[in-house]
């Protein structure tokens, strides 16, 4: 592709946020009220956000005409904020992997509601084919330095499928509902798990509302693909991925001032001119099964039973938005709801007073705004949600800081919304006596809750949202782009070659497994080949070459395999150290008395962990299980690793997490002292030390300044240089002895 300056934000999500009306015999552009948008069109409008896209395009499936779009396009005036770019997919293929795939399957799995998942590989194929069409469409246009931003469920494939043919693509992901635990999400079936998992680690950037569906998201990854992370940067062979929490917020400014709107004054008046008397309870969502409204019918109508003195005081205001009519578990929803309403108003109405006012019916801005000014309690039930931003909203509207928000611990932004009365939305006696509670409510109370909770949505508002995914975007880019300057290129590899060639004196310092072998099942078993060995020894047979194997191992091994070789052996990560043509030199003062305390703790983790086993080295305990199904491997070492720390505090040991091992060795001995005493010893002007562990960044650490370091697969490393396996390595030694 062509260098290009031009800078362009891509937004891409399944619908566009804007339909194609035609009103008063002219086709007009009219702006969809999803939150995005909304959050979108806000931050764009501060003056310091406004250059930073030179352009911002959204991409996204159309539903109308392809015939109005055309006469529409041909004579608009570039006068929008966002230039859109429809996507006209045939409505058989749509239909399939909307309202199947999508909202069949993946929605259900994801609220976890597993029994309802639809299992039909037709459909999972029309989503496959829709998100191909995505990528088409957006692969004619992507040009270099544009930023794709993908949003939801609906587009889990696109990632990839971008990143396929565009491999520098700068790509971000938001999940907008929750990513469920591995328990859940392994109910799919494995092509299906596998392709979306490899779907979404093409973008650089994954996004979700809380922290907990990024636990779930990073084991998930671990777990069908294998992938570790550390500190939420997963390590793929080919680049980092960040996975990363930024909980959608709203536009604070806009519900908080829109109190004093003329407006919603007046929606506001017509809500309570028929209820002053009355406390008003409301709650509003979308028909789903998610958001948990007969469930909270249930617990209203346990608190009529349970505290009767509220009757003809308290009004229930129940607004439910048709949504997805399409699919047959919604329209099941609506029946139920209604019936629970009717039972209940029936069995409590009176002849002036009716409990529950119900309305199947969308709102506009200005009447949501009224509704969560003019309510004393927002009942916000979901059993599960993304992240709930009716619950955010009502927060935000309460400009008179007078108002309680009830709301389900299994929302989202419960996470940030903790002075609300959380409450089990399945649990309805615990909802009964929340409405009570919230009812009684001191008005001081009230406002100390409310001001917490706006203070924390002021704070971090729709438009800290954007900023903070696109500055990561671009932290995560800038990371992969120093990690990949740091593979050699045969230009570093013939410089390194001929500084080597050049130099007087050398320090040649390698590790051992990992570096020069490849990890096998046991460690007995990656002995050294001829090959191996002869090379080695050439390089070890240089007069001013002064070669080292600075490696774990134990110091026995070690001698019986490289006896023949003229090579200063460091064992046990620096515990003992064999010069050449002499004696082993043991660190002394090593008590040994720690082991016989840590052994038990290492045995009972060896009997728990089936395929795990014990080295035992005259300093180091090590707990192997690289042989352990990967996942309990991992639950374990977390474990041994807690009380291993535990054990050793305030002793002079030191714990590594290694790579599938767990060590406790005495303190003080590492890969970075052994390497400065032996480079001490021998001056030279070229060194170079390579190795693959977490233990050898000991020895890049203290060779930092002076030597040429390499770091043996992928991950962050404080080496200079990284390269892919071990065969770089002996390739790379081979051209240093030829
Ligand atoms: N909303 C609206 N009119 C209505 C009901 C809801 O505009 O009649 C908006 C509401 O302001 C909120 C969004 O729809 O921004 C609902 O978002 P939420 O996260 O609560 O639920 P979702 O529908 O995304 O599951």
């Amino acid at each position: 592709m062509e260098e290009n300056k031009s800078k362009r934000l891509i937004l891409v999500s399944n619908r566009l946020p804007f339909q194609l009306q035609e009103i008063d015999g002219t086709t007009q552009m009219v702006q969809s009220d999803g939150g995005l948008v909304t959050a979108l069109k806000s931050y764009f409008e501060q003056p310091s956000a406004k250059n930073t896209f030179e352009e911002k395009l959204w991409v996204g499936s159309a539903d109308f005409p392809e015939g109005r779009w055309k006469r529409y396009n041909s004579k608009k005036k570039n006068t929008e904020q966002f230039a859109i770019d429809p996507l006209f997919i045939e409505s058989r293929v749509y239909n399939k992997y909307y309202n199947g795939f999508c909202n069949a399957t993946l929605w259900p799995l994801f609220h976890y509601f597993p029994s309802y998942v639809v299992y039909d590989q037709d459909t999972f194929e029309s989503y496959e084919k829709v998100n191909q069409q995505f990528a088409e469409h957006l692969l004619q246009i992507i040009q270099p330095h544009d930023t794709v931003w993908i949003h939801d469920y609906q587009l889990f494939l696109l990632p990839q499928l971008i990143r396929a043919k565009v491999p520098t693509a700068r790509i971000g992901f938001f999940l907008h509902i929750p990513f469920p635990s591995y328990e859940v999400f392994r109910l799919l079936h494995r092509p299906w798990k596998e392709k979306i998992i490899r779907g979404l680690l093409g973008a650089d950037l994954v996004g979700f509302h809380t922290h907990e569906y990024v636990q779930h998201f990073l084991k998930t990854v671990r777990m069908v693909l294998g992938y570790d992370h550390q500190y939420r940067a997963i390590a793929m062979e080919d680049r980092i991925v960040k996975a990363d929490l930024f909980p959608l917020g709203v536009d604070y400014e806009k519900f908080h001032a829109s109190a004093e709107a003329e407006e919603v004054k007046r929606e506001r008046e017509k809500i309570t001119s028929n209820l002053s008397d009355k406390k008003i309870i409301f709650s509003v969502d979308r028909l789903d099964y998610t958001k948990g409204v007969t469930h909270r019918l249930q617990g209203f109508h346990r608190f009529l039973e349970k505290y009767p003195e509220w009757k003809e005081k308290v009004i229930f205001v129940l607004v439910v938005v048709p949504s997805r009519q399409i699919i047959s578990k919604y329209n099941e929803r609506r029946k139920l709801i209604e019936e629970e309403v009717g039972s209940i108003n029936g069995k409590h109405s009176t002849l002036s007073w009716q409990p529950i006012i119900y309305r199947y019916n969308h709102l506009n801005f200005n009447e949501l705004c009224a509704l969560y000014q003019a309510a004393d309690v927002a009942l916000i039930t979901p059993l599960r949600d993304g992240m709930n931003l009716v619950a955010k909203e009502f927060v935000a509207s309460c400009a008179d800081q007078q108002g309680v928000l009830i709301l389900s611990e299994l929302a989202g932004a419960a996470n940030e919304l903790s002075e609300a009365l959380l409450v089990n939305p399945l649990d309805e006696n615990e909802l009964a006596e929340a409405i009570s509670q919230a009812l009684v409510m001191e008005p001081e109370v009230q406002r100390k809750k409310l001001a917490q909770m706006q203070n924390r949505l002021a704070g971090y508002n729709v438009v800290s949202w954007v900023n903070d995914f696109l500055h990561q975007l671009t932290d995560v880019k800038d990371r992969q782009e120093k990690e990949r300057l740091k593979f050699i290129t045969s230009a570093v590899r013939k410089e390194i070659v001929s500084d080597y060639k050049i130099a007087n004196k050398r320090n040649l310092l390698l590790d051992y497994d990992g570096t020069l072998v490849n990890f096998t099942r046991l460690p007995q078993e990656a002995v050294p080949d001829k090959r191996l060995l002869s090379l080695l020894a050439r390089l070890g047979e240089d007069p001013n070459t002064n070669l080292t194997i600075i490696s774990g191992r134990d110091a026995n091994v070690l001698e019986s395999w490289f006896k023949n070789v003229p090579v200063n052996l460091v064992a046990e990560h620096g515990a003992s150290i064999k010069r050449i043509g002499q004696g082993w030199i043991v660190e002394p003062n090593i008590d040994q008395e720690w082991k016989n305390v840590l052994r038990p703790t290492f045995e009972m983790f060896v009997t728990r962990c089936p395929g795990s086993f014990i080295e035992e080295k005259n300093h180091t305990l090590a707990w192997h299980y690289r042989n352990v199904d990967p996942e309990l491997g991992f639950i374990r070492s977390r474990e041994l690793l807690d009380s291993l720390f535990h054990l050793v505090r305030n002793v002079h040991l030191q714990v590594i997490d290694g790579n599938k091992v767990i060590e406790a060795r005495v303190a003080g001995i590492d890969k970075g002292v052994a390497a400065r005493k032996i480079v001490d010893e021998n001056e030279s002007d070229f060194i170079l030390a390579i190795g693959d562990d977490k233990t050898d960044e000991d020895m890049f650490r203290s060779l930092e300044k002076q030597a040429i370091t390499i770091k043996v697969g992928p991950g962050h490393s404080l080496a200079h240089y990284s390269v892919t396996s071990p065969n770089e390595v002996i390739a790379l030694l081979h051209e240093l002895t030829n």
